[in-house]
């Protein structure tokens, strides 16, 4: 499979390649040549599938001949080691929880994937990898986790100083091995800036070969296809079609469920739904596209002001306006409402959501007013303990801690301050 770049003006790579380069050298997105459905009769018979054999014929075309295809399934086994229960809240509306993995968030399924197949590329080639990534919280716990341990990979997270919350800091700061924590003393655009100076640093890219771990790789991208089919397989039983609500920020989780329709998912429609960063619910109303700078909200991991995976959903309908409409509704919501939707979810339901699960509930209700026959699924994108102080505040409860949360308040933080770019470079040049 070859992947060409959004932009245009780059040379076509392999997956190999669009892995290790993360983004085309023209600045673009890569995508994949061709989408091949996958047949009917594997929808059909997805209930006699483990989550590996699904996942592995998900994704098999994508890679292509890049990864041995037993090498590819030891891969998804390792990945894939947790659950992804659904959930029933009311008779037409579920929840595929995503947070059952070692860092709590969905970003573990993609992180892990992609630190595999790098740590694959990486012993083929026997040269060391750098991965450089900035983070506001939870990229960077999912990241550090998914490539602890990983030969020939070493991976650098920048984080602004006390601006991540207490979890957050320990996720990142404890691991130790090959993972180093740079503590940024500014904001998590100074980390960002940092970052882009090193990649625009060729003294530095002579030396060595620097990768970004964000979402726009397709290796974090494309495997976010797997839970969608997951779901699938879970509520095909019943006799209603599917709609998925998918709480978004840089759209790359909801552009992976669309590729899952794509490969021929029976799946009616898709929700994005947003906090106050209204940019694509303005988009859907109006046609056109205006980024804006990032509002602060309680559902921080959404607060994107211009999306980045949105042109790879663009794309996938060639811009057309109308087809994209048919398939995909876009709502925001206030941080209040947010709080009212935690509260009822607790009160009605017993259930406790996070504010990211609690604004794709808001977006699934809202378009199931118009739509009352269809089945909902929310996806609930982190475990609520990982936003303690809002949650244990609006539902006046004491949510229960995991022990492993627990085991990791205790663990040691080791960071290196950091105050300006050339520290970076110094670092890494060492
Ligand atoms: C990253 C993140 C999101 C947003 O996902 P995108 O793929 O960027 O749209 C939603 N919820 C949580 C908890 C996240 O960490």
């Amino acid at each position: 499979m070859k992947y060409y770049s959004l932009n245009k003006k780059a040379p076509m790579v392999s997956f190999k390649e669009a892995v290790i380069k993360g983004i085309a050298p023209d600045r673009g997105l890569y995508f994949p040549e061709e989408i091949h459905p996958l047949p009917a009769s594997f929808f059909d018979s997805l209930e006699t599938l483990s989550n590996q054999e699904i996942a592995f014929r998900a994704i098999q075309q994508f890679v292509g001949d890049a990864i041995p295809e037993k090498v590819l399934s030891d891969i998804l086994e390792d990945v894939l080691d947790f659950d992804f229960p659904v959930v029933p809240i009311t008779d037409n509306i579920a929840t595929l929880e995503l947070f059952h993995g070692p860092t709590m968030a969905f970003k573990d399924v993609g992180a892990r994937f992609m630190a595999r197949c790098l740590g694959y590329f990486s012993n083929e080639k026997s040269a060391e990898i750098t991965v450089l990534v900035a983070t506001s919280g939870d990229t960077g716990g999912a990241v550090a986790n998914g490539f602890l341990g990983v030969p020939g990979v070493k991976v650098v997270i920048l984080y602004p100083s006390g601006k991540v919350s207490d979890i957050q800091e320990k996720q990142l700061t404890t691991l130790g091995k090959n993972i180093t924590a740079l503590e940024v003393d500014g904001t998590f655009d100074d980390c960002q800036e940092m970052v882009k100076s090193a990649f625009l640093d060729e003294k530095l890219t002579q030396k060595m070969q620097l990768t970004s771990a964000n979402s726009i790789n397709v290796a974090r991208w494309l495997p976010q296809m797997f839970y969608f089919l997951f779901a699938y397989k879970h509520a095909k039983s019943l006799s209603k079609e599917i709609v998925f609500s998918v709480p978004s920020g840089n759209f790359g989780n909801i552009c992976a469920g669309i590729m899952a329709q794509k490969l021929g998912m029976p799946c009616k429609h898709f929700i994005a739904s947003t906090n106050v960063n209204d940019i694509v619910p303005n988009f859907m109303a109006t046609g056109s596209y205006i980024p804006k700078a990032s509002i602060a909200t309680i559902s921080n991991a959404m607060d994107v002001g211009d999306p980045s995976n949105f042109i790879r959903i663009r794309h996938l309908y060639k811009d057309n306006f109308e087809e994209l409409s048919n398939n995909l509704s876009s709502y925001s919501f206030t941080d209040e409402e947010t709080k009212e939707a935690m509260l009822a979810l607790y009160n009605d339901f017993n259930y406790v959501a996070d504010p990211h699960g609690a604004v794709g509930y808001l977006g699934l209700k809202k378009y199931l007013e118009q739509h009352p026959e269809y089945y909902g699924i929310f996806l609930e994108t982190a475990h609520p303990v990982k936003f303690l102080e809002v949650v244990e505040d609006t539902i006046q409860e004491n949510i229960e801690m995991p022990d492993s949360i627990a085991k990791l308040l205790n663990k040691k933080k080791k960071s290196i301050l950091i105050s300006n770019y050339q520290e970076v470079k110094d670092f890494l040049c060492e």
